[in-house]
């Protein structure tokens, strides 16, 4: 239990001070804060992958309760591990641009992940693993109830697909896509613009900026 208050704290924390303003968790804001105060306890003490033994902090998600939008992107990376919350390092940085690019605030925003411990050197997600750790990110979109997914990189695009594929989205009906009944844009992983370069960076800077404005176009009609 101690872990769990820990880990709460250390995310309004950051809130209060990433935001500039003070959070508090109030049962107003949710409909069932025992719920979720149970499934991050539920994942703080999950030992169903080999992941649990080499996590620093688990990195459960942050953000306000019945979002209208959530985002799933793939892994905690080593700052992530360090402080326990989610994208607070470069490709953070680079999450709250592409955000800020389309007019929409974090602090708007609840943002997970499908794993919720770091592979070890940040390497990719094993099939045991994402199914392993599935039924949380079922459960924090059960209870936080958002009205539209935004899915970073293929692996939490894999979800949706099923196969790993990310840009096979691009050929699907777009409106029909859903993950646990909820609509779904996927997008490329920020932490791809700090690794790419020349052509390549800027075609992935046209196909995200064409996803993010999808995504907004959406969550207007919503
Ligand atoms: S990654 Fe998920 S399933 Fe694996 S130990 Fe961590 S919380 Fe549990």
């Amino acid at each position: 239990m101690d872990k769990v208050i820990k880990h709460l704290n250390s995310i309004l924390k950051f809130e209060s001070k990433y935001y500039n303003r003070k959070f508090t968790i109030s049962k107003d804001v949710c409909e069932d804060e025992n719920l979720f105060e149970s499934l991050v306890k539920d994942v703080m003490v999950c030992t169903k992958c080999n992941l649990h033994t080499t996590v620093k902090n688990k990195v459960f998600g942050m953000g306000p309760r019945n979002p209208k939008l959530m985002i799933i992107g793939e892994a905690p990376g080593a700052d992530e591990d360090k402080e326990g919350l989610p994208f607070v390092g470069r490709a953070g940085e680079k999450l709250t641009k592409m955000l800020e690019y389309i007019n929409i605030n974090r602090e708007e925003v609840f943002i997970t992940n499908l794993l919720k411990c770091r592979p070890p050197q940040n390497a990719d997600p094993l099939p045991e693993q994402i199914s392993s750790c599935l039924p949380f990110l079922q459960k924090q979109v059960e209870l936080l109830k958002p009205k539209i997914i935004l899915t970073l990189g293929r692996y939490a695009a894999s979800i949706v697909t099923g196969n790993g594929s990310l840009r096979m989205l691009d050929y699907i009906e777009k409106d029909s896509i859903s993950i646990f009944g909820i609509p779904v844009i996927s997008t490329y992983h920020p932490a791809v613009l700090l690794h790419s370069k020349g052509e390549k960076l800027e075609n992935i800077r046209i196909q995200i900026a064409n996803d993010l404005k999808r995504l907004k176009s959406r969550m207007e009609r919503i």
